[in-house]
């Protein structure tokens, strides 16, 4: 039997290798060449980082730990491992929003569930650990009910965005009384059961209460500040268990998280203030923009000529490509275009489909050279000189209403300027609307016509035309 300070320093040594997997992972993240891998790395790190505690606590003699208790943890892994690796196996690209909001979610519980313990334990532990016990449990906590209402949100549980006059008011109310709870454990006026539950009762009501008013469009930054949060309050409580593989994962994942918010939110032109306390993307104003004139259709054939005696295409992906699956028939579609001389570029926005680098990531899959894909500030000038803009399954993002109508609840977002291109073809099924519930300028506009379908099938069909076009 090795002696404890061994178990010690295998077990720290085990978590500094999981930290650089954490880290090396999320590095490869940042292409999609190496995204894959990244993800592996990172998986790994976290098997590592499990199965090295699992076998502290087994081991380690001081924590007496109770049959009862290995029990429960093997089974919650075991529960755990099994349900993330089929939900991961069984959903679909399109549906990642609402599966990262809900893996988030149970962090920041896991996060408030190990600060509950820690405090009812209460008076064994010092007025910093308290303390840093109960800002990881409300941060935790606040995560947990938030990322559920964002998944109720995604999944269209939740269609409306409940909003009435002072709800700023009351969701300051009830942070301060939760504060208030918060103070009294920690100074040990009260740790009993009744102000612990009352405390974390009222973090998660703040949650709610946060994320109920909060928009459709505004989702994307909403998840990634709850996934700093998460990281936050997973560090936070890394600390009061003196765990390093915690500390680490979890300052990885709220400096990360943190980051990603700010990306979001200057994609969307937005303040963080702006998107948890204004009404951007309030969807009950949906149609408001005031779009007026019809939609004028237009055959295959006839897009594909236009297409093939086009000098300059520009093709503007969006969700409904991913829910086609249409990525490989457009890169086909890309090479014939290129064939018959078409300069052919691809322009993604940051928000486009539903996850952050989600266009990139298909095109990436359907073997799209990175030199043909170019974001937003990379492309805009470009669409004046294009002769078709191919509009592919994509609507909030290429909504000219976003820059010239201050009516529109996407006035101020960056957008695509595709309606500068000569020509626009989008490609949709129908009339439907975008994720932010709103009609679209764009569709109605002089040199616009609609290719109706689903991206896939008009994509063939396209290719089909731009073959016969000779
Ligand atoms: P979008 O505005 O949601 O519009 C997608 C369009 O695709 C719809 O109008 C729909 O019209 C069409 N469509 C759906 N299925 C289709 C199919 N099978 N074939 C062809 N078309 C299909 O998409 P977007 O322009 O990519 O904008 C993204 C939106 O999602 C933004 O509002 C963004 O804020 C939000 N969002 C983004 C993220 C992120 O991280 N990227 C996360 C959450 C939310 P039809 O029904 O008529 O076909």
């Amino acid at each position: 039997m090795p002696s404890a300070s061994t178990i010690q320093m295998v077990t720290q040594l085990s978590y500094l290798v999981a930290a650089a997997l954490f880290i090396l992972g999320l590095k490869r993240m940042s292409s999609p060449v190496t995204a894959v891998s990244g993800v592996r790395w990172a998986g790994f790190g976290m098997l590592l980082a499990t199965l090295v505690t699992l076998a502290y606590v087994m081991g380690a003699p001081s924590l007496n730990a109770s049959s009862l208790n290995l029990m429960l943890m093997i089974g919650a892994i075991a529960a755990g491992g099994i349900l993330a690796w089929v939900s991961g196996k069984r959903v679909a690209m399109t549906n990642m929003p609402q599966m990262i909001a809900l893996y988030n979610g149970m962090g920041g519980g896991a996060a408030a569930a190990i600060a509950a313990v820690e405090l009812y334990r209460g008076s064994e532990h010092s007025i910093t650990h308290l303390a840093i016990a109960t800002v990881g449990g409300f941060i935790g906590a606040v995560s947990f009910s938030g990322s559920l209402i964002a998944f109720a949100k995604l999944q269209g549980l939740i269609t409306k965005s409940v909003r009435f006059g002072g709800q700023k008011f009351m969701n300051l109310g009830i942070l301060l009384v939760t504060a208030a709870f918060g103070v009294m454990i920690v100074s040990g006026m009260q740790y009993g059961l009744p102000a612990i539950s009352l405390f974390f009762a009222f973090a998660l009501l703040l949650g709610i209460a946060m994320t109920l008013p909060i928009g459709g469009a505004d989702m994307p930054v909403v998840i990634s500040l709850y996934n700093a949060l998460t990281g936050l309050a997973v560090g936070f409580e890394g600390f009061v268990l003196d765990n390093a593989a915690m500390i680490i994962a979890g300052t990885v994942v709220g400096s990360a998280g943190t980051l990603l918010t700010q990306l979001m939110a200057k994609a969307m032109n937005r303040s963080l203030a702006n998107v948890l306390f204004s009404n951007f993307g309030e969807t009950s104003s949906a149609g408001g923009a005031g779009v007026t004139g019809s939609q004028k259709a237009i055959e295959a054939s006839d897009a594909g000529v236009m297409m093939a005696y086009s000098q300059k295409i520009i093709i503007v992906p969006g969700y409904g490509l991913a829910v086609a699956q249409a990525q490989h028939k457009v890169w086909e579609l890309t090479q014939l275009l290129i064939d018959h001389g078409v300069k052919v570029r691809f322009a993604i926005h940051p928000v486009a489909g539903r996850m952050p680098g989600h266009m990139n990531v298909l095109l990436a899959e359907a073997g799209v050279p990175y030199d043909l894909i170019s974001d937003l500030d990379e492309i805009n000038a470009e669409f004046e000189t294009a002769d078709v803009a191919l509009i592919i399954g994509a609507n909030d993002v290429v909504n000219p209403d976003a820059r010239a109508n201050r009516a529109s609840p996407i006035f101020g977002m960056p957008i695509l300027n595709a309606d500068k291109a000569k020509n626009v073809i989008v490609i949709k099924r129908g009339q439907g609307q975008g994720f932010s519930g709103i009609d679209n300028a764009l569709f109605v506009l002089d040199q616009t016509r609609m290719l109706y379908g689903d991206a896939q099938a008009a994509v063939s069909q396209l290719i089909q035309a731009v073959k016969a076009a000779g």
